[in-house]
């Protein structure tokens, strides 16, 4: 699933080739996503320019002089930069053309991914806590929302009224780096450990961001290449094997319907 590092990634392999370009031609193969596209997608987008492009969560923003459009990857999506008219492949559903020729191409096999568009704000971006990356978001903020709270640690960081974009992978890393077990109450943890989690949640993420993601094989940035930070999972995905640090075989546990894998010694 295309996580905080893919969608950034892809965000900062579009940027320079969409922002200040005129929107020339809009292909709606399939507007059968999480939501339907709406039909007047190209009459809306076409002969606007892309003002500013960012992203707010796992969200993407082009924004336009008319308004903005919201994009989603969901499960499985995939937004590649093409320099030609090429072929196009099966679940590829959405294209959108520039006049400098550049255009971008919509994949999503299992089509949970959204294209909303809208005059004003988006409703999915409300009640959406702070970016991990920025300065909001520390360990003060952590402890601060986690008094009181009786939930396992890892589902609160996951939470995104605490804070956004830390998915799966990325929550299960940062807690083993630092050294907290993912099931601890969220109310049981110390503000000088939730400093070193906020900052190993940063250094998680700005590492995958670099190395342009985790998700191999579903996902192909901007560029066409895969993410390598796979590499350096030390918990996710190592179940029984051991340790990168005591050489204990590693837990595995669930919590909120999610595979948790985490060290029973290093992890406390
Ligand atoms: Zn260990």
């Amino acid at each position: 699933m295309p996580e905080l590092p893919e969608v950034e990634t892809t965000l900062r392999g579009l940027k320079p080739w969409l922002v200040g370009a005129t929107i020339t031609e809009v292909k709606v193969r399939q507007p059968a996503l999480r939501w339907p596209v709406v039909d007047n997608l190209p009459d809306l987008l076409i002969g606007q320019v892309i003002l500013c492009m960012g992203r707010r969560a796992k969200y993407l923003r082009l924004s336009l002089k008319n308004g903005s459009l919201l994009i989603h990857l969901g499960m499985s999506g995939s937004l590649r930069l093409l320099s030609a008219n090429e072929p196009w492949r099966k679940h590829d559903h959405i294209e959108v053309v520039v006049h400098t020729g550049k255009r971008i191409r919509y994949h999503d096999p299992r089509r949970f991914g959204s294209w909303s568009w809208t005059f004003n704000e988006h409703h999915q971006l409300t009640n959406l806590g702070p970016e991990p990356l920025s300065t909001h978001f520390d360990g003060n903020h952590l402890y601060r929302l986690g008094r009181g709270r009786k939930l396992p640690v890892k589902n609160f960081i996951m939470s995104s009224e605490i804070v956004v974009g830390v998915g799966n992978i990325y929550a299960a890393e940062s807690l083993f780096r630092a050294g907290i077990r993912p099931d601890r109450s969220a109310g049981r943890i110390s503000l000088k450990r939730y400093i070193a989690l906020s900052q190993h949640i940063k250094a998680v993420l700005r590492t995958a961001i670099e190395q342009g993601g985790t998700t191999l094989r579903d996902f192909v940035d901007s560029v066409g290449d895969p993410g390598y930070f796979k590499q350096q999972l030390k918990v996710y995905g190592r179940h029984g094997r051991p340790c990168t640090v005591c050489k204990a075989p590693l837990k595995l546990t669930r919590l909120g319907q999610r595979s948790t894998v985490f060290c029973n010694r290093c992890q406390t």
